[in-house]
């Protein structure tokens, strides 16, 4: 028994979570850039490459491939990755609330970057917020990344070292933990390790 049973079951009002957190994943699916129309070199030029470039499919790939210290190829991370690892953390997607596999796992040990396997979260800090994906109220330093949406009005969190898309951070909810933060991260980003048992 520790910190994380006694939090179980606590949120206030787990209803408007989980509303809300429909509304995240719903938003996130509109969110994911659709293929250019027509994509293709004729296609590119009529638009001007200048628009090309800053689609928001672009922009994002851009973005992920140069400011981590990670870097691999898309093809490199659909070697690495499944398609499901792969279409959340490089294509920001969301998994289906109450399915990953850590929502409502309270082992102890660490959880990883599936894509690059840093260690970003302790277990102690995993909380039950009753949503539908595993809760955190705080990342181990320097580990998550907090970029705002591109609309303002969320805040994704990505690994640190490979930009692996992990989820969202939100604040002032009234979750009894110290940071008042909920790191919301889909299961398929993280990979457990548990901790060394006591006497081996
Ligand atoms: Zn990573």
């Amino acid at each position: 028994m520790g910190a994380p049973h006694l939090l179980r079951n606590l949120h206030p009002s787990a209803a408007p979570c989980a509303i809300k957190c429909f509304q995240h994943a719903l938003h996130r699916s509109f969110y994911t850039p659709p293929p250019l129309p027509g994509a293709g070199l004729r296609t590119a030029f009529r638009f001007g490459y200048g628009r090309v470039l800053h689609h928001p499919s672009r922009r994002v790939t851009v973005a992920m491939a140069s400011s981590f210290p990670v870097k691999k190829s898309e093809e490199e991370w659909r070697a690495v990755l499944s398609p499901e690892q792969f279409r959340i953390l490089r294509l920001k997607g969301t998994e289906y609330p109450g399915t990953g596999e850590y929502d409502k796992f309270f082992e102890k040990g660490v959880y990883e970057c599936a894509g690059c396997g840093t260690p970003l979260y302790e277990s102690t800090t995993k909380f039950n917020s009753g949503c539908g994906w595993p809760a955190f109220f705080k990342g181990l330093p320097g580990a998550i990344r907090r970029t705002p949406d591109l609309d303002g009005r969320r805040t994704e969190i990505t690994c640190a070292a490979c930009g692996g898309h992990l989820g969202h951070v939100f604040k002032g909810e009234g979750f009894p933990v110290p940071t008042n933060e909920r790191h919301c991260v889909n299961s398929i980003s993280l990979k457990f390790v548990a901790d060394p048992e006591p006497d081996s």
